[in-house]
């Protein structure tokens, strides 16, 4: 008889604190927002499954946990990571920015076949734009990676901006 076999990808989300990442992986994982979410406590990851050509894949999302705010992410955290959402808010430019720096330590921690999604949350704040998407388009070309915009709040490209770091993973599989 034959095995199924087992998807299972590690993916982390990084970027600047409160950027969103937080909230982006509850409204993933669970369809959930929370207005004042303060540091995230306990959780490490949440684990969802996502129909990819008719395997199920377990989409394992890593959150910082508030690490970030002490420049303290462990390689723990990077460790075994297949993809990564590096995430800034663009109605704060200096969240775009530090792209760059959480680059640098994706790339100490990973080798270059992780699947790397840019992602510009909180898109829902329009009227407070401060970074183009001309600009994240931009440097999302000249880093190599996908790029997407978000809102956590309304739900806006959420599961899209996943399905395609998935699929990506995937792929580089076979
Ligand atoms: P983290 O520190 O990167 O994990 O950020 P959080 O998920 O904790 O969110 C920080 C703040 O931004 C919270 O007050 C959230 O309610 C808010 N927030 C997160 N995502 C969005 C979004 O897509 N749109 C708006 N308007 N606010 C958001
Ligand atoms: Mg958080």
């Amino acid at each position: 008889m034959e095995e199924e076999q087992e998807y299972l990808f590690k993916i982390v989300v990084i970027g600047d604190s409160a950027v969103g990442k937080s909230n982006l992986l509850s409204r993933f994982a669970r369809d959930e927002f929370d207005h004042n979410s303060k540091a995230t406590i306990g959780v490490e990851f949440q684990t969802q499954v996502v129909e990819i050509d008719g395997k199920e894949i377990k989409a394992q999302v890593w959150d910082t946990a508030g690490q970030e705010r002490f420049r303290a992410v462990t390689s723990a955290y990077y460790r075994g990571a297949v993809g990564a959402l590096i995430v800034y808010d663009i109605s704060r430019s200096t969240t775009f920015e530090n792209i760059k720096r959480w680059l640098d330590e994706l790339n100490t921690h990973c080798d270059t076949t992780v699947a790397r999604m840019l992602v510009g949350n909180k898109c829902d704040l329009e009227n407070i734009r401060d970074v183009s998407v001309e600009d994240g388009k931009n440097l999302a070309e000249e880093e190599g990676l996908f790029f997407i915009e978000t809102s956590a709040l309304d739900s806006t490209n959420v599961k899209t901006a996943f399905e395609i770091v998935i699929r990506e993973i995937y792929k580089n599989l076979s």
